[in-house]
């Protein structure tokens, strides 16, 4: 046993008499897990070309929180979920529901998504994607609106067993997110390609109890959850990862959300045994650094976020739109006559949408930084480069996935991150050149502060 260790086992044992950790006060940590499957057959989220609801159930989905108390009393919390993306409407009535019965703050309550492909459709989420019969609408309507009292409860449960609690850091590593935007003479393509970037780290928070056992797992992975596109509800690769974890390490409750894995995917694809596989090598990734010595992290968490005016391309005129309202394609269909509704209404189109951004500092010892929508890796890339990769977990997909965030370089390159994924979550175009600096700015000042 390594000095560190002992150190630490050490201060473990001793805290329930001090809970003093590294001269800090320990935070108290509070973790709740609450199961969303749905009872019967849901219409499935994330691909267009399913014609029809799920058939049964492959593996349970969750909705989980990890609750954190500072010394002062005050708390934040990170919600996970096993959903393609929470969207504005659900993730604000979270907030409003969170803050009115436990008073944390918008900023304090992170509200992440694994992006699974294999779970319900929440309402308005990818809106113009789906075209859903009266009946199937019905029941993706009121799932949605019973979600935020799920993760209600995910946060109640956790509150309830706040404890102080050692916080440790550290990054595994997993390889088979793939980038999936190949180059080909006519523009991009969705396939592998072995020269795109990746982002292979598995950043993880272990919360120990003063017992020295472990209390919860949170991890994360820059990869789309689209191994399967089957008709039985399940986490794909991050379900498998989470279950896999809580079974070897009894008595944990492991939470995962997705990174900025908007152009990767797990590849090869397409069958049950991939995504147990991929989800067994992520775990065994969390379970190798749990194995390890790990950096210690301290409170106090503070938290910070925005959302800011994120500027799309020149809007269609009412021609185009009407043109579109006439043609074959159901999806921009749909879209072109939600936007005529909206030109009549307001007397014009949008030409920014909030996007929410998110930092949280537990004092200098861990930088968490959550965009929102489906971020392309260059993000993480970045973000790494400009605040360190030892001490920071880049999240994404969090608080609204409103729409694929490409990189300059993504937006300029095309294809479906870059530009045809617009119209699946009801964009007239393409977001504008000045995405990437306009975002990285604000995490700049954020972070800065
Ligand atoms: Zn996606």
């Amino acid at each position: 046993m390594r000095f560190g260790r002992m150190l630490s086992r050490f201060l473990l044992f001793s805290f329930a008499l001090f809970p003093v950790y590294g001269g800090e006060p320990l935070m108290r940590v509070g973790v709740g897990k609450v199961n969303i499957t749905p009872s019967g057959s849901i219409w499935m989220a994330g691909y267009a070309s399913r014609d029809k609801p799920s058939e049964g159930i492959l593996l349970d989905l969750y909705v989980k929180a990890l609750v954190f108390e500072n010394s002062d009393g005050s708390r934040s919390a990170l919600l996970t979920s096993d959903v393609l993306g929470l969207p504005a409407n659900v993730s604000h009535r979270i907030a409003e529901n969170v803050q009115a019965e436990f008073g944390i703050p918008r900023e304090s309550l992170m509200l992440t998504s694994s992006h699974t492909h294999s779970g319900p459709v929440l309402f308005n989420n990818l809106r113009d994607m789906y075209d859903l019969a009266p009946e199937e609408a019905r029941k993706i309507q009121e799932y949605t609106e019973a979600f935020p009292d799920k993760a209600l409860e995910a946060i109640r449960l956790a509150v309830a067993n706040l404890e102080p609690c050692a916080l440790e850091w550290g990054i595994g590593n997993a390889g088979f997110g793939k980038n999936r935007r190949k180059y080909t003479l006519e523009g991009v393509t969705n396939d592998f390609n072995p020269i795109g970037p990746v982002d292979h780290d598995v950043p993880m928070l272990k919360v120990s109890r003063a017992d020295g056992s472990v209390k919860a797992v949170a991890f994360g992975y820059a990869c789309h959850n689209t191994t399967l596109a089957i008709f039985l509800l399940n986490g794909d690769y991050a379900g498998f990862a989470q279950s896999h974890v809580e079974e070897k390490v009894p008595g944990a409750v492991a939470l995962f959300a997705m990174g900025c894995g908007g152009d990767i995917n797990p590849l090869p694809r397409g069958t049950i045994e991939q995504a147990k596989e991929y989800g067994r090598r992520l775990g065994e990734a969390v379970l190798t650094v749990l194995g390890n010595e790990m950096d210690e992290v301290s409170g106090p968490l503070r938290t910070a976020y925005r959302e800011i005016p994120l500027a799309l391309s020149e809007p269609p005129t009412r021609e185009t739109l009407e043109q579109q309202a006439k043609g074959p394609n159901g999806v921009v269909k749909r879209r072109a006559e939600r936007l005529l509704k909206q030109l009549d209404e307001k007397g014009m189109l949008d030409t920014t949408y909030p996007f929410p951004i998110q930092v949280w500092k537990f004092s200098d010892t861990l930088l968490v930084t959550a965009l929102g929508g489906e971020s392309v890796v260059d993000y993480s890339l970045r973000l790494k480069y400009d605040f360190g990769r030892e001490k920071q977990w880049v999240v994404s997909y969090a608080n609204d996935v409103c729409g694929y965030i490409p990189s300059l370089r993504v937006l300029r390159e095309g294809g479906y991150e870059g530009e045809g994924s617009q119209v699946y979550y009801g964009h007239h175009g393409p977001w504008a050149p000045t995405i990437e600096q306009d975002i990285l700015a604000a995490v700049h000042e954020m972070v800065g502060k």
